[in-house]
């Protein structure tokens, strides 16, 4: 059957399904050295140069556990209001890989980090939604192969092995793509905001594997799950998801049966395609690490990253629209990212006018920072610049326009706005003679016009502003203008 005609049958029956989805998150952590040994987590250093007796597997080593590594896994585990295991166990997770010297990874098994916590979400429309945290542990990163694409050889990097992780489990809340989608985004601002994971998808420092399963609505038990690996940035997670939940419809349609299996997800064929069977967790043999203690945390130490812990982004969104009076929307948007809260509080405080400020940053800002592919920590424009542009917009010194010609020189040659406005005589012009004066120019020039909007053209009304502000270059303070030309018209 062709790809198009699958589709289509996929989506006629898409309402006699749920899908149930469960997501798994590992977030590097952005200590600066490995979580059992001395050697850097730098990325891009010269292949194997990081790396030592203890992340190469060398028999005989004795890891030591990364204090940074710990005290980061406690923070996320507070934010998403986690219980702490106070002893929580390393174990040995075994299987084979090339880039797996020891032939084991130290993770944790029946004991984690931590347990029982939550991410609060926000969709599109505005519905929010609670998912469970499952589970959060520690474990180590495997190294990374590479295959040549010319020669039958392959090369295996151990730079990123030893590299500090949190895994961060979710219950099997989450019913549709959107969600997942949403999910991913509140876990990763949430790791950006405790500066404890720089959260980059595309170089693999904020990974996901996403389990789906369908079963048919009412129904109370599970459907059998495949989990995707191999999904990379946020525009694939859900099209993943969307593609196997049509699938597995449609295998159960025809009468077949779901096996659980890993699959990868192919962002240039749009599809997922089965990698292997899936195992279970007894495959891999867990057992306690014998070289590492119980990890023991004291309530003093709980208790000490509990009171370092930053505004998070729920609390700053609630301030946001309790302070600034900004509607939820806004705060949502102003919130996704830290570096963005920064900055328009630095704006609105400034400015002192909240709404103008948020107003420019979703829409001026934001479309530059798109456009020219940057962070809002790269803007060409500072906070506080901005700031002054919109207190002088507020104050009627300048207008709108004039407003975004400032923004857009200060993008293009740098400088300050009360300097660019001095220098190139911007100053708005309130002063009704001036204005008075321009009006009738414009009234005595186009008497057709006049005549049409007498007989009820009223919409020739922004013609006579187009003509005035042309006159007057731009300079003439739009209200001023109304009301003068609304006058004389009458
Ligand atoms: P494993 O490491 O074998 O993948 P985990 O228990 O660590 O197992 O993770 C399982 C993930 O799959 C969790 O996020 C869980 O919510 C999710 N999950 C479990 N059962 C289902 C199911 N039937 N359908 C979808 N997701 C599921
Ligand atoms: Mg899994
Ligand atoms: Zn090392």
């Amino acid at each position: 059957m062709p790809e198009s005609n699958n589709h289509k049958c996929f989506n006629e029956v898409t309402m006699e399904f749920e899908p149930v989805i469960g997501l798994e998150v590992h977030a590097q952590l952005k200590t600066k050295t490995k979580i059992f040994c001395g050697c850097s987590t730098e990325f891009g250093a010269p292949p194997n140069s990081n790396t030592c007796p203890v992340c190469l597997g060398m028999p005989g080593v004795l890891p030591v556990l990364n204090k940074t590594a710990a005290e980061y896994a406690v923070r996320m585990a507070l934010a998403t209001g986690c219980t702490i295991n106070n002893k929580s166990r390393f174990a040995r997770k075994n299987y084979f890989y090339p880039d797996l010297p020891k032939g084991y990874q130290i993770s944790q098994y029946e004991l984690p980090v931590a347990e029982h916590g939550h991410a609060d979400i926000v969709l599109e429309d505005g519905t929010k939604k609670r998912i469970g945290i499952t589970r959060i542990h520690m474990e180590e990163d495997a190294g990374k192969s590479s295959h040549d694409a010319i020669q039958p050889i392959s090369r295996v990097d151990l730079n990123r092995a030893g590299t500090p992780l949190i895994e961060i489990v979710s219950e099997p809340d989450i019913r549709t793509p959107e969600e997942a989608g949403a999910y991913l985004k509140t876990i990763r601002a949430i790791l950006r905001y405790l500066d404890i994971c720089d959260g980059n998808m595309e170089e693999g420092s904020f990974r996901c594997d996403a389990n789906v399963s369908v079963r048919p609505k009412g129904q109370k038990e599970f459907g059998t799950r495949t989990e995707l690996k191999n999904i990379n940035s946020f525009k694939f997670v859900e099209k993943a998801i969307q593609y196997e939940i049509n699938r597995q419809q449609a295998v159960i349609l025809d009468g077949g049966k779901i096996v659980q299996e890993t699959r990868l997800w192919d962002s240039a064929k749009n599809k997922t395609f089965s990698m292997r069977g899936k195992e279970d967790a007894h495959d891999y043999r867990y057992f306690p690490d014998p070289d590492l203690p119980p990890l023991v945390f004291s309530a003093a130490f709980i208790n000490e990253v509990k009171a370092d812990l930053p505004e998070l982004p729920d609390q700053k969104k609630a301030r946001f629209i309790e302070e600034f009076g900004l509607p939820a929307y806004d705060a949502d948007v102003l919130t996704s990212a830290r570096e963005t809260a920064e900055y328009f509080e630095i704006c609105a405080k400034i400015s002192g006018n909240a709404k103008l400020a948020s107003n420019w940053i979703m829409g001026t800002l934001m479309r530059v920072l798109n456009d020219k592919n940057i962070e809002i920590t790269e803007s060409p424009v500072s906070a506080e610049n901005l700031a002054k542009i919109i207190k002088l917009l507020d104050a009627g010194t300048i207008n709108a326009k004039i407003a975004k010609s400032v923004f857009d020189e200060i993008c293009e040659n740098g400088g300050d706005p009360e300097t660019i406005i001095k220098d190139k005589g911007l100053v708005q012009v309130s002063d009704t003679g001036a204005i008075e004066e321009a009006v009738d120019t414009v009234l005595k020039e186009n008497p057709a016009e006049v005549e049409a909007y007498k007989a009820g053209k009223t919409k020739l009304i922004s013609f006579f502003v187009g003509k005035i502000m042309k006159l007057m270059k731009g300079k003439a303070n739009p209200a001023v203008v109304n009301q003068i030309l609304e006058e004389k018209l009458k």
